[in-house]
């Protein structure tokens, strides 16, 4: 179901599924899909001080009637914001916005190589304050993660990378698993841009369901957590509605070979 969560290293529960806010706009627009996501049974959501919707979303999410303690609400320090000192002023800033005591989930966006070890430091200070109840990383290659294990207490416990069929991220999630950090998608419908691929539609009309649900109960089934983004109603609901069938291993393993490596966002080893 919408509630089914994964455990992550530290024995914090997350939804495995859920909504995913980057160019939602600030105000009325983020605010109808967070509060039509929760009316759903959506139960995270995924914004980041870049997306410069975070007040919106704090204020969908009081308005709703869901505890607070039933929802994972995620966030990330930006790139400017990095640094030890920066990013434990970044962290209130962002807290201040959603008005929440806690965040369930706190990121590094991208891994700036000059600051990510001092920002991890910072992570790790409000990990330890109880002011985050998880911490991890996006867009993290092996090598940043090795580097940051060189020099850690605290080993991040997610990394969210961009992952849909035509990037399936294959290596780096099994580096991930062996570690013990959780992979999770962004841009797991690759922002609606991979529609109409013969291959998958011929699955999608053997099971009746939509491309995009057959694209996001791949993920569920690989155990990848997913995040698709939405601003329409219809489409919020089409996305969740995906509990109710299972693709066969052939399925699955046939998605698998979709991969080109193609990426629609931004490679991590140009940060450098
Ligand atoms: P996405 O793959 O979720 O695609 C979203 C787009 O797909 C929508 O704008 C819409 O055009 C289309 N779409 C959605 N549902 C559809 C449906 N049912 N049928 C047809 N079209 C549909 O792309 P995304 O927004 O880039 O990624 C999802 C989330 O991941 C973001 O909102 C954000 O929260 C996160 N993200 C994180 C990073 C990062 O660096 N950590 C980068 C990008 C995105």
């Amino acid at each position: 179901s919408l509630s089914s969560v994964v455990t992550l290293a530290n024995g914090v529960e997350m939804p495995r599924f859920g909504l995913g806010v980057y160019k939602s706009e600030a105000g009325e627009e983020v605010e109808t899909a967070v509060r039509t996501a929760l009316d759903t049974g959506y139960r995270k959501i995924d914004t980041a001080s870049f997306y410069q919707n975070e007040e919106s979303v704090g204020k969908a999410i009081r308005e709703s009637r869901v505890d607070r303690g039933d929802l994972f609400i995620t966030t990330k320090v930006w790139n400017d914001e990095q640094g030890y000192d920066e990013t434990l002023k970044a962290f209130e800033r962002s807290r201040e916005k959603l008005g929440l005591e806690i965040v369930d989930l706190y990121l590094i966006h991208w891994p700036i190589t000059e600051t990510f070890q001092d920002t991890w430091k910072a992570l790790e200070t409000l990990y330890h304050d109880g002011k985050v109840r998880a911490i991890g990383v996006s867009n993290f290659h092996t090598k940043h993660i090795e580097k940051l294990i060189q020099s850690c207490d605290i080993q991040p416990m997610v990394n969210q990378v961009e992952l849909h069929p035509w990037l399936n991220q294959q290596e780096l999630h099994q580096y991930c698993k062996n570690k013990g950090i959780q992979i999770e998608a962004w841009s797991p419908l690759a922002r609606g841009k991979k529609f109409g691929d013969p291959f998958i539609q011929e699955i999608s009309r053997r099971y009746r369901k939509t491309e995009a649900q057959i694209i996001l109960r791949w993920m569920l089934q690989k155990e990848i957590v997913t995040i698709p983004k939405s601003v329409t109603i219809s489409r919020i609901q089409e996305n969740a509605d995906i509990f109710d069938f299972e693709l066969t291993t052939e399925d699955l393993s046939a998605i698998d070979q979709l991969h080109t490596g193609e990426r629609l966002g931004k490679n991590p080893d140009d940060i450098d």
